[in-house]
């Protein structure tokens, strides 16, 4: 543990169920270490169903923010006093903060994703994107490159029902994972991102054909962190393809959140870069 313990630290934590394999207090921890800022980043496992529980109990304990993960980030929506920013647009908060004794929500997924992007000096104006995957982390990807002027964007998912339903809510255009599906839009955009779980560690799944990477190069995105390198990145790199992994993402969405707590601005770039390395250097990502 780099923040050693007194008793006066203000907590922060992230809740989760199961939240055990969460990278954020490390992430937090090595931040908060850095900066010299007075607080302690803790897990809290919380059973589903308790998380507005939670948000009382955690304004007694001393808790003046935490991060939410699954799945907790639509119930602490409705249990803050106020969302803002893409936390209301997504109706999905990742970040709240305690203000004068109210709870407020926010959502750093969406703008960590589009700085993992401008990271590789890519901007999404005026480009077209293909997502695979209609779940939450596609509605913050979505939201993110409308907000900063996107053009087309497709979102292609196994259950058309979902496809349809987060198109629908976002103006965007949707169909099926079919593999002829998948190479047909592919070729036609100019970033795709994976927000699908196939591919990850733990998870006997992933993509059947990859034969669409033959296309043109363009960028693709994994929102995966572990394996850091998914099989989708590993041949997308190899057919020319510049790539981004999850972790980027990942990363600066923990240091806009530490922005959030602190009230304060961190060199997100140079932060990112320290973190990267001590979770390489200590083992924690692979
Ligand atoms: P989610 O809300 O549960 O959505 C999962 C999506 O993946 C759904 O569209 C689901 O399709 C699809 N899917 C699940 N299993 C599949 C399979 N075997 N084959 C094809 N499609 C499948 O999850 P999420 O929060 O959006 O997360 C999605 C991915 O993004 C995960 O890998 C997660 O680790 C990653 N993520 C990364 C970050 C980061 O900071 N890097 C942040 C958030 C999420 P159906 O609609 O058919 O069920």
């Amino acid at each position: 543990m780099l923040v050693k313990l007194t008793n006066r630290q203000v907590k922060l934590g992230v809740i989760g169920s199961p939240v055990a394999h969460s990278l954020s207090p490390v992430i937090h921890n090595y931040m908060i270490n850095e900066l010299a800022l007075n607080y302690i980043y803790l897990p809290f496992d919380v059973e589903r169903g308790n998380a507005k529980k939670f948000l009382n109990a955690a304004s007694l304990m001393g808790v003046t923010g935490f991060n939410v993960t699954m799945p907790h980030k639509q119930d602490i929506f409705s249990g803050v006093a106020e969302a803002l920013g893409d936390a209301l647009a997504a109706g999905s908060v990742n970040t709240a903060v305690l203000k004068c004794g109210r709870w407020l929500g926010y959502s750093t997924d969406g703008d960590g994703f589009n700085l993992s992007l401008l990271e590789k000096g890519v901007n999404v104006r005026g480009k077209s994107l293909l997502l695979l995957g209609a779940g939450g982390a596609a509605r913050a990807v979505i939201l993110s490159a409308k907000k900063n002027g996107a053009g087309k964007i497709v979102v292609l998912n196994r259950t058309a029902a979902n496809a349809k339903a987060l198109a629908d809510s976002m103006g965007v255009e949707y169909g099926g994972l079919e593999s002829s599906r998948i190479a047909a839009e592919f070729a036609r955009a100019d970033i795709l991102v994976n927000s699908t779980p196939l591919g990850m560690h733990g998870i006997d799944q992933d993509f059947m054909d990859l034969s669409f990477l033959s296309a043109a190069p363009g960028i693709v995105c994994d929102l995966i962190y572990n394996p850091l390198r998914t099989e989708l990145l590993k041949r997308a790199e190899q057919k020319g393809h510049v790539v981004i992994n999850g972790l980027s993402m990942l990363i600066y969405q923990a240091i806009l959140s530490l922005e959030l707590f602190a009230d304060m601005k961190i060199g997100a770039h140079e932060m990112k870069s320290g973190v990267e390395k001590y979770l390489l250097k200590n083992g924690y990502i692979h």
